[in-house]
């Protein structure tokens, strides 16, 4: 019989999502009557704009057409599309063949690990998007959780204490680094200043930087950098992931991309880029076309303003869940909230509290699912993570419920 991989084993992370499933299903079988509202997880809610949703419907028609039909495309991706994307988000920084399209940044992250093997060390924010970790499991380069992480990982705590940004000293000498800004769970965003300390010490110390910026077009403050390309020493040093999930509300479409600079290379000298353009052309064929005629309309000026304004959107549920946890009701609870306006996430401490126990108290006295921070690693404990994505009217009508929450 053949082996399982050991990777599956060692897995113990990843029942997050399903243990807030359980617990609200188990609330729902005791409270039929129930009106649950959702600001747990992280997905769109707001319908396609017009003018992006017509891209994507007049390739697929002109599929039916000999003048429109096209079977295989380049893997990496329709060249109008890098090119544009280079324009757009890396104008002098990136170039279009530095650029591959893909189906999401999730799957890129997971293809990512391929380059690395089984045999890479392994540093994260702590707490951190759970596929960079889980990924890594998969693939061997962390080995078994020993109750308070897996072998092989270094956790960086990310806290109200440091700013939400790490202390890098304790990374080891040739390690890849996961890093997520705008953050996902706690919405902090690092500054440039911040960021050039990253990059510096992953150029001093052999670290290549996979840098997570699924959520740049959430930052409004034009001081705080979009990309890890806006910093000085980057193109020898990171990897960029980004997608349109969560700017374009295509979370079931599926369009990502990532971003090699043809400067970075591996110990022996050899390209980073070249081994990318080969896990591209091998284990993907290029993500759909139709979709790709979506995400070129997205970066016209029409579906520029159209992804602007669902952000704003987003972001207006932002500041009204802000509001809410400063109300009095939470500050006589002791609760402390994270949120500069730069994300869809808003992260609340509840001192002396476990996240679960904070998640249960409001699912059972306002019906309103959240996310417990602890989900997402050790420094996620005592907060919860609320998502802004939803409609306003369901948003509204959760703070109205957490408003009235006496602990
Ligand atoms: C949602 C999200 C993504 C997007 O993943 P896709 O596979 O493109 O949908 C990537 N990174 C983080 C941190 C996210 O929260």
């Amino acid at each position: 019989m053949i082996k399982r991989n050991s990777g599956f084993e060692n897995l113990t992370a990843g029942y997050l999502f399903p243990e807030i499933n359980r617990r609200r299903r188990e609330y729902v079988a005791a409270h039929p009557d129930a009106k649950i509202i959702s600001l747990g997880i992280g997905n769109t809610t707001e319908p396609l704009p017009q003018y992006i949703s017509k891209a994507l419907s007049d390739y697929s028609l002109g599929l039916a057409t000999p003048e429109g039909y096209s079977g295989y495309g380049d893997e990496q991706g329709l060249t109008q599309l890098r090119k544009k994307i280079a324009e757009v988000f890396y104008k002098d920084m990136a170039t279009e063949d530095e650029v591959f399209i893909s189906d999401g940044a999730k799957c890129d992250i997971a293809r990512i690990q391929t380059l690395f093997g089984s045999n890479v060390k392994i540093a994260v924010q702590d707490p951190a998007y759970p596929v960079y970790v889980d990924g890594s499991v998969i693939v061997g380069a962390a080995g078994k959780n020993n109750g308070t992480g897996y072998e092989g990982v270094t956790y960086m705590p990310c806290t109200p204490e440091n700013n939400f940004f790490p202390d890098l000293s304790k990374i080891e000498k040739d390690s890849l680094i996961y890093f997520c800004s705008p953050n996902n769970p706690t919405g902090a965003v690092s500054t440039k200043e911040e960021l050039k300390k990253l990059v510096d010490f992953a150029n001093a110390n052999g670290c290549i930087i996979i840098f997570d910026a699924a959520y740049r077009e959430f930052i409004r403050d034009p001081e705080l950098p979009k990309t890890i390309f806006e910093i000085e020493g980057a193109r020898t040093c990171a990897i960029e992931i980004n997608s349109y999930s969560k700017p374009a509300g295509f979370t079931g479409v599926r369009l990502g991309w990532s971003v090699v600079p043809k400067d970075l290379k591996y110990a022996d000298g050899s390209s980073v880029h070249a081994d990318w353009n080969r896990v591209m052309t091998t284990l993907f064929n290029g993500a759909s076309n139709i979709v790709q005629a979506g995400g070129l309309a997205c970066l016209d000026p029409e579906g520029l303003a159209a992804m602007k304004s669902v952000i704003d959107y987003y972001l207006e549920n932002a500041a009204l869940i802000k509001k809410t946890f400063e109300g009095e009701n939470f500050k006589k609870a002791g609760a402390q909230v994270y949120f500069t306006g730069n994300s869809p996430y808003i992260w609340v401490k509840f001192p002396g509290k476990k996240s679960w126990e904070v998640f249960d108290t409001i699912l059972d006295k306002c019906n309103v699912v959240t996310t417990p921070g602890s989900g997402f690693g050790p420094a996620g404990e005592s907060f919860i993570r609320v998502s802004a994505f939803g409609h306003h009217e369901s948003v509204k009508e959760a703070c109205e419920r957490l408003s009235k929450l006496e602990f």
